[in-house]
């Protein structure tokens, strides 16, 4: 069944609900559905909607919600992928494999090797674009939420939450592995994953993140692109945790 994200929480059972305007469009003129097609809508929140359609124009979709279901298919453990500034197209790759394997939200950070060093209105940008690959990844991977997008923090002003276990993937360090790491890890509600730049990080910056408790993890003898260390160890964190 195809999947629409509403553009705000959809309510009760009964209730008429009007889609995106772009989601109407592709409705309408793309899928050429009729009214009175079942089809399936995410409020982008955690839940999914069965909707009826009832008017189904190139400009306006409504429909009628007949159920409202928690959305089974986003994880319990809600990863932040704290992803320093990467060069050209391979931040739009992070997004979007990120999201599809089930990454929650996505903060981006200058870290001091970052190469690109964008002005903020450029920052700004980017940020749009990058919400907008979330947008359509999270509909074509169906999941229930659409990941956030927060704004281009610095190492300095990375946030981070009392009681939310954080791990930086470093590769100088030595004796902890990802597996050894998450096993003395409970499974919890939230997780911060830190993956440097393509230069890797400085060791001072490491050094700074562990004094704010982050814990350095090796992801093995082989070193992966910055691009992909991100969405591969989410994949491992949701792996280990049984979210796969
Ligand atoms: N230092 C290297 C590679 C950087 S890889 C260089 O100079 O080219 C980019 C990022 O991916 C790293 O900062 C780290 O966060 C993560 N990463 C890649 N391979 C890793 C590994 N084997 N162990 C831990 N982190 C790794």
């Amino acid at each position: 069944m195809p999947k629409f994200f509403l553009p705000s929480t959809a309510g009760v059972v009964g209730e008429m609900v009007r889609f995106t305007p772009e989601d109407a469009r592709h409705i309408a003129r793309v899928l050429r559905l009729p009214p009175g097609t079942e089809v399936r809508a995410a409020d982008g929140r955690g839940y999914t909607y069965r909707v009826l359609l009832r008017t189904v124009t190139p400009q306006l979709v409504t429909g009628e919600v007949l159920a409202k279901e928690e959305e089974e298919s986003e994880p319990a453990l809600k990863i932040h992928l704290y992803q320093s500034l990467l060069k050209g197209e391979k931040m739009d790759w992070v997004l979007q494999k990120g999201t599809e394997v089930g990454i929650f939200a996505f903060q981006p950070f200058l870290s001091s090797r970052s190469v690109a060093r964008p002005e903020p209105a450029q920052a700004g940008k980017k940020q749009n674009r990058w919400s907008r690959i979330a947008l359509e990844a999270a509909k074509q991977s169906q999941r229930g939420i659409i990941p956030a997008v927060r704004p281009l923090a610095t190492s300095e002003t990375l946030p981070w939450p009392a009681g939310v276990p954080a791990l930086v993937a470093w590769e100088g360090e030595q004796e902890k592995n990802l597996r050894q790491v998450l096993t003395a890890i409970p499974k919890p509600e939230e997780l911060i994953l830190v993956v440097g730049p393509e230069g890797g990080f400085a060791r001072d910056e490491v050094e700074f993140f562990m004094d704010r408790d982050v814990l350095p993890v090796s992801l093995g003898p082989r070193i992966l692109r910055a691009e992909t260390a991100g969405p591969v160890t989410a994949a491992l964190i949701l792996y280990h945790y049984g979210e796969i």
